[in-house]
């Protein structure tokens, strides 16, 4: 958990000002899976102890741990200790006086996935109050864990963050110790790269239509998340939605979120991996290699 953590951190540490309030609507916010690559890598990064070494969380995470949909899938005590682990180190990570809630789904996800996830809602134009209130932006929306952080009261009653954990996959390393062989998959990486998602390093980009445009809720703002995204010197947020220009900007390998190379493959748009991930072939193997897409064997990367 290194540099990464600072562009939830930047996020996180947004603090409000007062504008109307108005609902999100039921648009799916964008699902952002992670796959199994069948690759081995032999990455061992461990927490930051600036994170790890707190002494006191400063968010509070609760877990929801949801057998799967009727089926025989349950929850291991070991798999759910992995989980606690990877919630626990984003609880020293990230702060909110707000409780972040997530259901967890050990359940059958399509082959070759390990877990996916995305915030349950987005809001946009809430009211908020306190310092920094510059920092808000209206007209962009925010995952609802940062926007009950900014509101300072849960906006919804629904969790925050919805997770799937493929049941199929027998691949997981459970332990929390980062001795992940080159057979498996670490489970407690995979776990904090999903909260990551639902944290609100996600965007809203849609190319349905066959031209690229952000959409969700009842004006297809972009997320907050786009606000820091350029493609070289251009900000992504003064392209049109739908335009030319964007279409190309997703597919240019040239987008930047502050200063941190994100993954725009050239040969296409991938909807679920494309702009919501670190540059994978800048970053692999690096400490900031947990936001890269796909996952590789033997990756220990907390
Ligand atoms: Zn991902």
């Amino acid at each position: 958990m290194k540099n990464y953590t600072l562009l939830i951190l930047a996020l996180f540490l947004i603090k409000t000002y007062s504008y109307g309030q108005y609902p999100s609507s039921t648009n799916d916010i964008t699902v952002l899976t992670i796959n199994a690559t069948n690759q081995i890598n032999n990455t061992f990064i461990p927490p930051n102890p600036q994170v790890a070494g707190k002494v006191s969380q400063e968010a509070t995470i609760i877990v929801n741990f949801i057998n799967g949909n009727g089926t025989s899938e349950q929850w291991t005590n070991e798999a759910k200790a992995a989980f606690e682990y990877a919630a626990g180190l984003w609880e020293k990570a990230i702060y909110s006086d707000e409780e972040i809630r997530i259901d967890a789904y050990f359940t059958p996800l399509a082959t070759g996935q390990l877990g996916n996830a995305r915030a349950s809602d987005a809001w946009e134009n809430f009211s908020v109050s306190g310092v920094n209130t510059d920092l808000f932006e209206n007209d962009y929306y925010y995952v609802q864990a940062l926007a009950n952080k900014l509101h300072q009261a849960d906006i919804s009653s629904d969790p925050d963050l919805i997770a799937n954990f493929n049941s199929n996959n027998t691949n997981f390393y459970f332990g929390t110790d980062g001795a992940c062989p080159n057979t498996k998959y670490d489970f407690v990486t995979v776990v904090l790269h999903e909260i990551a998602h639902g944290l609100g390093f996600t965007s809203n980009f849609d190319n349905q239509s066959g031209a690229v445009e952000y959409r969700f809720g009842a004006n297809d703002n972009p997320f907050i998340y786009t606000k820091f995204l350029r493609e070289g010197s251009t900000n992504i947020t003064d392209m049109g939605s739908p335009s030319t220009q964007l279409t190309n900007a997703v597919i240019s390998d040239n987008i930047f979120w502050e200063n941190y190379k994100i993954f725009a493959p050239t040969a296409s748009y991938i909807q679920g991996s494309s702009i919501g991930h670190l540059d994978a072939v800048t970053y692999q193997g690096t400490a900031n290699s947990l936001m890269t897409p796909g996952a590789k064997k033997r990756t220990w990367c907390s």
